[in-house]
């Protein structure tokens, strides 16, 4: 097993695995089972029973039911299915099992589905919404709660943000019965539905904390028919510093939905997050990185990444840093920024020198270093005949950079 991510990034789970662990916690969710192969689909449902099933895509992304397969034609069914008999999940599972599902949240080069998850049929009467965050600014975990699910939360927020409720829970005292009253009124429940909503803020919050979330969204709750509350759907991200006190949900990784680039960064213990920009950097401590990408902004390109190196980094690490700079397609010019205090410009120079060896470079080069042990680390760059482009301070380095790619592109 791996140490604990440094990254910001939080670690995601599958939907079926995050209700299986929100099941343990008391929170209501349909019945359900994995599946690998249509095969395994089909005895899924046989063994569940009943009159409809889900077949639903596993994957790290929403927006599934809208979504469509690329290898299907047009006017297919998307990632979510509500069929009627086991031979009909059969053979949903095999139209849908290691096709590439695009939604509103893969990009358009979607993800293949691997996995699928296959549930009773609900019989749905309301679709709500209910997540919750950490929210930094308070130091709370916050709700938010709305009476329009199974859309897009970020619309609602837009076009009615009156019928989004949000408060926050004083970890001093926890999740109290109030809370859950918030909830059922935010969804207008009364009666035994308001207890039902009481029960499940108070166990979401458990399991929220327990299992140090950083994030938790239900889109649907659903009630049902028969007067149900009901997870229909389950995103759940954990906290990536929290990790280590959490074999059990490390375990839940499907490294398959990660990007290369951020699992090489935790296994180097790199903070490393992607962007869309085309500017690679690789800088020391945050800060700086945050100083570097808006000053690659300033100067009219957006950056492709915020990578911290940390504070003592050794040659394989800046060796690993730059390799997942180098491996993201939209790098077209990579800047290098580090001020040493306890980071040598040596070790720098040499990791770079050597990641630019093994790996080539097919991109403009700006390194700008300063600070301990500055001198040697220009003699190695110096003196190792590549083509790396030296900057005095972190405006020239940007200026140097942003225009080096400009050329590039003429
Ligand atoms: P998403 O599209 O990735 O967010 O996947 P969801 O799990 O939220 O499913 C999308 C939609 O499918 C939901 O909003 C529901 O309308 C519908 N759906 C999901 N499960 C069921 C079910 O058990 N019964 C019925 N009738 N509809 C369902
Ligand atoms: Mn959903």
């Amino acid at each position: 097993m791996r140490g604990p991510r440094r990254g910001r990034n939080p670690m995601n789970i599958h939907e079926y695995q995050a209700k299986a662990l929100l099941k343990e916690f008391g929170v209501p969710v349909s019945r359900g089972l994995a599946a690998f192969t249509p095969q395994d689909a089909e005895a899924a449902a046989a063994k569940l029973g009943g009159i409809a099933f889900v077949v639903k895509a596993q994957i790290h992304a929403g927006g599934r039911g809208k979504g469509k397969f690329k290898e299907l034609p047009a006017e297919a069914k998307g990632g979510v299915r509500v069929v009627k008999t086991a031979a009909d999940v059969k053979a949903n599972a095999a139209e849908m099992l290691g096709n590439t599902l695009v939604t509103i949240q893969t990009g358009p080069d979607g993800k293949q589905v691997n996995r699928l998850y296959i549930e009773e049929g609900a019989s749905i009467d309301k679709e709500f919404y209910l997540s919750m965050l950490v929210d930094r600014a308070t130091a709370r975990v916050a709700f938010v709660v709305s009476t329009e699910g199974g859309m897009d939360i970020e619309e609602v927020a837009h076009a009615t943000p009156e019928r989004i409720v949000t408060f926050s829970v004083d970890p001093a005292t926890g999740v109290q019965p109030l809370h859950g009253r918030k909830v059922a009124q935010a969804l207008g429940l009364s009666g035994d539905l308001a207890k039902q909503a009481v029960a499940l803020t108070a166990n979401l919050y458990r399991a929220f904390t327990d299992k140090d979330m950083s994030l938790l969204e239900i889109n649907p709750l659903v009630l049902t028919r028969d007067d149900r509350l009901v997870c229909l759907d389950a995103k759940v991200g954990f906290d990536s510093n929290a990790l280590f006190r959490h074999p059990e949900v490390v375990q839940l990784r499907d490294e398959s939905e990660e990007d290369f680039k951020e699992i090489e960064a935790s296994r180097y213990d790199l903070s490393y997050i992607a962007l869309d920009g085309t500017i690679g950097c690789m800088v020391n401590g945050a800060g700086l990185a945050m100083a570097t990408m808006d000053i690659i902004k300033l100067y009219g390109r957006e950056p492709a990444n915020f990578l911290d190196v940390g504070g003592g980094a050794t040659k394989e690490k800046v060796t690993a840093a730059f390799k997942i700079i180098t491996a993201d397609p939209n790098v077209e010019g990579i800047l290098v920024n580090i001020f040493g205090g306890i980071m040598r410009c040596d070790v720098i120079a040499e990791g770079v020198i050597a990641a630019v060896r093994q790996m080539g470079l097919n991109v403009p080069l700006v390194v700008r270093l300063a600070g301990t042990n500055v001198e040697e680390g220009k003699k190695i760059i110096r003196e190792s005949g590549l083509n790396v482009i030296p900057a005095d301070d972190l405006d020239d380095a940007a200026q140097k950079i942003v225009a080096a790619v400009k050329k590039e592109a003429a």
